[in-house]
């Protein structure tokens, strides 16, 4: 429920209103718009008599609202927020280029991938070591170890990282990597969201592959409840009964997003398609959709590659798909058009 109030309440009236709605047990999330004060009340607001409210003296408007995420919500943080990932930027009209291998698998393939995406305009550096692999017996990842590499990655390169967590036990290994992610598989691991809501990261959060928008939105909203506010979506393709695709990328996820929530939206074309030769078309139609940024597949040698090779783009491929995307970005849709 949000309550609008007059401008300039009085003090007491206010205090009495804050004093009887905590002892109701609802939590008060009070935010300064342009002339009016806010009030985002969480809790079971079943409980209150709106009318009553409505009533009040310093009570401008009383709105019951559906939607049970706050912290996410725009309409409680109406600008755009701004995540800064090691320097790299996302999100306000920052477009973010992240690109890398699926997993991390020796040094000379992280530095060659690090250094020719850079190249080819990336601004933060993908690559996996806790993989989450549909099959026992495919390659799991390199663990601390590929983390390692990762760091290595990143000195030479110059670009912050991101990779995987699957677990809260391997935030050990996360001392120098820059944003966590967490996968599609695990975007409904409550336990995990919930300890990640008390890292000093900016948290990647991609969308399970039968999961709604709303539910991507509560995942993103446990994470944030525990005082983490900074969060990235990821559409990166869901299940549905078309087989020509290894997922179907959902492209208005990034409309319906962008109106919802203020937290930054990427798009990750390779997992939604699986098929290099798609990358490209998805990436500039998420773009212009009005995406905040892509994550894109990397690898110096798809045909070797030891996880997701057929979706991987040589580093020249992914120039070429960065430098199309760039020339687009002009005529995408911004989040103030979005948001209306
Ligand atoms: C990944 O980005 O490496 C990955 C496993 O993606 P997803 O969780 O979207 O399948
Ligand atoms: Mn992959």
């Amino acid at each position: 429920m949000i309550v609008v109030l007059k401008a300039n309440p009085d003090p007491e009236q206010l205090d009495n209103l804050t004093t009887w709605l905590t002892s109701q047990f609802i939590t008060i999330h009070s935010s300064l718009g342009i002339n009016n004060l806010v009030l985002g009340l969480v809790g079971d607001t079943s409980v209150l008599d709106i009318d009553l409210i409505k009533s009040l003296d310093i009570v401008e408007d009383v709105k019951r609202i559906r939607e049970p995420y706050k912290n996410a919500n725009r309409k409680f943080h109406p600008d755009d927020l701004i995540v800064d990932v090691g320097g790299a930027r996302i999100g306000g009209g920052h477009f973010m280029i992240c690109a890398g291998p699926c997993s991390i698998e020796t040094e000379e393939q992280m530095n060659a991938v690090a250094c020719g995406v850079r190249d080819g305009g990336a601004t933060l550096l993908r690559g996996g070591a806790f993989k989450p692999r549909t099959s026992p017996y495919s390659f799991q990842g390199l663990g601390g170890n590929g983390i390692e590499l990762l760091i290595k990655a990143k000195k030479a390169a110059g670009l912050p990282v991101v990779t995987e967590i699957m677990e809260i036990s391997q935030l050990q290994y996360f001392d120098d990597v820059d944003m966590i992610q967490v996968g599609a598989r695990n975007m409904q691991n409550f336990q995990l969201l919930k300890e990640l809501g008390y890292v000093d990261k900016p948290v990647l959060l991609k969308r399970g592959l039968a999961n709604t928008i709303e539910e991507l939105l509560m995942s993103a909203e446990y994470i944030m409840a525990g005082g983490n506010e900074n969060v990235v979506l990821c559409e990166r393709g869901i299940r549905t009964f078309e087989t020509a695709t290894r997922n179907t990328l959902d492209i208005s996820a990034i409309p319906v997003l962008k109106k919802k929530t203020h937290l930054p939206v990427m798009v990750d074309p390779s997992h939604a398609s699986g098929i290099a030769d798609m990358v490209k078309p998805l990436a500039l139609a998420a773009t212009v959709a009005g995406a905040d940024g892509l994550m894109i597949e990397v690898h110096n040698d798809p045909p070797r590659a030891l996880c997701d090779g057929a979706q991987s783009l040589t580093p020249e491929k992914f120039a070429d798909v960065a430098r199309a995307v760039l020339a687009v970005r002009p005529y995408a849709m911004t989040a103030e058009e979005l948001s209306q």
